[in-house]
């Protein structure tokens, strides 16, 4: 039987998993190995860390999948050829598909690795978390005004969202602890001379005041210069000053998955292959055929801007959606013995549905297709994305899924 290995429970293998036609697991070979035994979603980790959601975001591979699919638990080492080495055992593969996610990008700055927390897996979030619970701990025994700040390192996408649902958690928090929100102290900061670069001025200046409203203070054109035990040293105007705090998140960056980097199989850079509308590696020294990379760890090009589209549960999805059908022209000609030209194959092509970033409950800013949307619509816009991927992993029961 032709052996299909994927490689990560992400949103681009499961779009992939919940799409192809299901007759195709009982004539191929599907496994998929993730390193944990749940599919998380990775767009809702800004609110685990906040401590606003929790097991609501995680979806049991065993429960929502086709029983025909082997699901492994391992975590993946190295890419080759012919086989893929996990740490328990090794795995062949006639095709394979590579859905590894992101890892946290420090770009080389000093400490980030040892004294910041990134939001990188649900078990990464859920340790930010117990950090927080923690410093507002201490702080009714030992009164350091800093373990009541947090410095929230990015102004992009994810560190926005995430500052807005840490205020507002915060606050929660620091009203049942008896500890004055007053003096808790929510940094936000961005070398840029603007946060969410992907969105307008106007929608930018909404969610600068949004943050504004919540508590957070927003540092901009402040460069990160080191991180390090009890603050973060920027520089601001030509000067260097330390923000202190005794909890620091890293949002500032992501690249491919390091497995990528690790695999010398692969060219690659900043742990990302490049990929062609097919979505397989190009600029190979190897033949990479029956090879495929989606969502983060690829690197795919617009060709109408000639840069590459940004990293999203949305491109993802879409990328996992169209291989489905892929796989199922290649295996269906491969039963059939039939010699496929794979210009046949029709290309990918990325549809941008709009995006949507929330800054606390009840309240977000985006794009729905070229119309900007904000306040109630944004949020129950956010709510429909999150609810349709619900939908689609587990049925209507998964759609109101709670904690
Ligand atoms: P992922 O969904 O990241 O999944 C990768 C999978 O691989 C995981 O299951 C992981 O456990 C597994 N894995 C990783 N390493 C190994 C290994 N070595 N061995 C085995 N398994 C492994 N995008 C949007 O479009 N809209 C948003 O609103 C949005 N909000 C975001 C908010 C936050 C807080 C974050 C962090 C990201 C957000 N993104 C958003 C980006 C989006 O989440 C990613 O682009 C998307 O998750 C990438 O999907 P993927 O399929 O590449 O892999």
């Amino acid at each position: 039987m032709t052996k299909v290995l994927l490689l990560g429970a992400g949103y681009g293998n499961m779009a992939l998993l919940t799409t192809i036609n299901k007759d195709l697991f009982s004539q191929a070979e599907f496994t998929l190995i993730n390193n944990t035994p749940y599919h998380y979603k990775t767009i809702a980790l800004h609110d685990v860390a906040s401590g606003k959601h929790d097991r609501s975001v995680l979806f049991p591979l065993q429960e929502i999948l086709d029983d025909r699919i082997n699901i492994i638990q391992d975590t993946i080492v190295s890419i080759d050829s012919e086989k893929v080495q996990g740490k328990n055992a090794s795995y062949e593969y006639d095709y394979l598909v590579v859905g590894l996610g992101f890892s946290s990008d420090s770009f080389g700055i000093p400490g980030v690795g040892v004294y910041t927390q990134s939001i990188t897996s649900y078990e990464s979030a859920k340790n930010i978390y117990k950090n927080i619970e923690e410093k507002l701990q201490m702080y009714l025994k030992d009164k350091d005004s800093n373990n009541l700040a947090f410095i929230v390192c990015g102004g992009g996408f994810t560190g926005i969202e995430f500052a807005g649902s840490l205020a507002q958690e915060v606050k929660k928090q620091c009203d049942d602890r008896g500890i004055d929100f007053n003096l808790v102290k929510i940094y936000c900061i961005e070398a840029m001379p603007r946060i969410l670069p992907m969105f307008s001025e106007n929608l930018m200046q909404l969610g600068l005041r949004r943050l504004r409203e919540l508590g957070v203070i927003v540092l901009t054109d402040s460069k990160i210069l080191e991180c390090k035990m009890g603050g973060v040293v920027i520089e601001k105007g030509g000067k260097q000053e330390t923000i202190q705090a005794n909890s620091i998140i890293w949002t500032a960056g992501v690249k491919g998955n390091e497995v990528i980097a690790n695999s010398s199989f692969f060219k690659s850079g900043r742990s990302k292959v490049e990929v062609s509308a097919w979505l397989q590696p190009i600029n190979q020294e190897n033949n990479m055929d029956n090879i495929f990379v989606i969502g983060d760890c690829s690197a795919l090009k617009d060709e109408q801007t000639g840069r590459f589209y940004p990293p999203t549960a949305q491109l993802s999805q879409q990328q996992g959606e169209y291989l489905a059908q892929t796989l199922e022209t290649l295996l269906y000609a491969a039963q059939k013995q039939e010699n496929l030209q794979r210009d046949l194959i029709p290309q990918f092509k990325f549809q941008l549905r709009g995006s949507v970033c929330s800054i606390g409950s009840g309240y977000a800013i985006g794009m729905a297709g070229t119309k900007e949307v904000q306040g109630f619509v944004a949020n129950m816009l956010k709510w429909f994305i999150e609810s349709k991927w619900n939908y689609k992993l587990g049925g209507f029961q998964s759609v109101f899924k709670s904690d």
